[in-house]
């Protein structure tokens, strides 16, 4: 999860707080981030979940505080890749144990014929498995 930067120096992805217009705090954003000359970016895969909530909350925000982690996939597990409870584990196997939470959940929501919640967990599986190289089957 790192990237040479323009400076010739190597970036890190860490987890930040994004501040948009003063008043919406976005906490665990995956940003890279330059230590030699502090240029940092959005992780490229998170962009369109970011500019997308960006978008909702319209020119004139409420002062509010969210995670990102409740918006996108990759930073959820990126947090709980980091967290303290799961240092000992492997990113591999935290990515799996989420996708088979979303398959059972998938499952349930189907089961009750709750549409909308089979697609926000179908779009939250999406989220993971197009940028993970191990392929899922979703069928
Ligand atoms: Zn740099």
């Amino acid at each position: 999860m790192q990237k040479p930067c323009n400076c010739g120096a190597t970036m890190h992805i860490r987890l930040r707080t994004v501040i948009f217009q003063n008043k919406v705090e976005i906490e665990n954003v995956p940003i890279y981030s330059c230590d030699d000359c502090h240029r940092s970016e959005v992780f490229p895969p998170v962009k369109p979940e970011l500019t997308g909530y960006i978008r909702t909350l319209g020119p004139k925000p409420e002062p509010a505080t969210v995670s990102f982690g409740d918006l996108s996939e990759l930073a959820h597990l990126m947090q709980m890749a980091t967290s303290k409870e799961h240092q000992h584990r492997s990113v591999e196997s935290i990515v799996e144990d989420r996708v088979n939470e979303l398959l059972d959940l998938l499952l349930l929501a189907r089961s009750l014929e709750d549409g909308a919640w089979a697609e926000n967990v179908r779009h939250r599986l999406t989220q993971i498995t197009s940028h993970m190289t191990t392929t899922y089957r979703l069928s």
